[in-house]
């Protein structure tokens, strides 16, 4: 493949290339600011090809089966002549390294499919950058022409909040029958969930899931109306012996045919795209403060005084900020 200008690779990946579209997703990730420049360039280029997705989040503990779920649907979905690309979320990795993810050989089917592509987390760096990174990949899947996105939670932690920000749908995967459901479920979790999925229910007698299933149900009640004014809903079945997976979609199917009608979806569209001027806000002025030379020149007196407990953290934040301001 020789590609050379943004020009080339938008044309690529509209045409369905596979290894463009993930050599633009590696410059998106990188830090090297003239690949930065690059990938911003080509999905200025790509917009008008964006926005046409079904943009669904996938959330649960490690351990809920999500990647085993995601490989059950994906497949469904790719059986219903779909194109399906899953994206992978883990704020915790900086921490333990993405092991979640390069421990076991995860959706082994669904990777060989040709309408599916499959892209491990983007890591690293602050929370706004790896919801930025996201979006991005996010964009460019769709103007790949990619039906549905899938964007997994792998770490736990923010990444709900994180996902719930870029996407447009919200599965919760929760373990059927375990007894201690609304334990399990923060009341934040189920506020942002559009869909409960009770999973494994293979492993449990019938009394336990419809126990848990009412369980949640009057929990449901309590919480406030959704924005898009689409009722929240529990559904039973499992991943792994491919039980409910057709009423998932069937739901998911409901709620952007109610959002696109009553205008909640483009209103979200919109939201998703501001909310991530912060994140480039923060990246840049974080970038910038860094690399100030005349910063640089002071620093090493203030972290001095850091150090001697003259002065704050805080304060130390805020000499860098006026010296920035007041040098350019
Ligand atoms: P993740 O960490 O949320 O991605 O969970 P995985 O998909 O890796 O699943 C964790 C474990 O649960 C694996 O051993 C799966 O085989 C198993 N598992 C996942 N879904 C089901 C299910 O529906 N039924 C049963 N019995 N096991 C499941």
């Amino acid at each position: 493949m020789n590609l050379s200008t943004p020009t080339d690779y938008a044309e690529e990946i509209i045409s369905g290339n596979r290894a463009a579209l993930s050599r633009a997703i590696t410059f998106a990730e990188s830090k090297k600011p003239e690949h930065q420049e690059f990938a911003q360039k080509l999905i200025h280029d790509l917009l008008p090809h964006t926005g046409k997705s079904k943009r669904i989040a996938i959330t649960g503990v490690p351990g809920a089966g999500k990647s085993t779920f995601i490989e059950a649907f994906g497949l469904f979905l790719i059986h219903n002549s779909y194109k399906v690309a899953v994206l992978a979320v883990d704020p915790s990795s900086k921490i333990s390294r993405g092991s979640i993810l390069g421990d076991k050989t995860r959706m082994e089917e669904l990777s060989k499919e040709e309408l599916a592509f499959i892209r491990p987390s983007a890591t690293g760096g602050s929370l706004g950058g790896i919801t930025a990174r996201t979006f991005e990949a996010l964009l460019l899947c769709e103007a790949a022409g990619f039906d549905v996105i899938l964007v997994e939670t792998v770490g736990v932690g923010q990444s709900e909040t994180l996902v719930k920000d870029i996407t447009d749908f919200f599965l919760y995967l929760q373990v059927a029958g375990t007894g201690d459901d609304l334990q399990g479920i923060k009341r934040g979790i189920m506020e942002m969930a559009d869909l409960i999925f009770l999973n494994k229910v293979d492993l449990f007698d019938a009394q336990m899931i419809q126990d848990s299933k009412m369980d949640l149900h009057r929990a449901l009640q309590f919480l406030p109306k959704t924005d898009s004014g689409w009722k929240r809903k529990i559904l039973k079945g499992s991943g792994y012996s491919n039980l409910g997976i057709d009423e998932v979609w069937q739901e998911i199917t409901n709620y952007f045919e109610l959002i696109e009608n009553n205008g909640f979806l483009s209103e979200l569209r919109q939201k998703q795209k501001l909310s991530r001027i912060n994140d480039y806000l923060e990246e840049m002025l974080l970038q910038k403060i860094r690399t100030s030379i005349s910063i640089q020149e002071e620093r090493l007196k203030w972290e001095k005084q850091l150090h001697n407990n003259e002065i704050t953290p805080y304060e130390l934040a805020e000499k860098m900020l006026e010296k920035y301001f007041h040098s350019t």
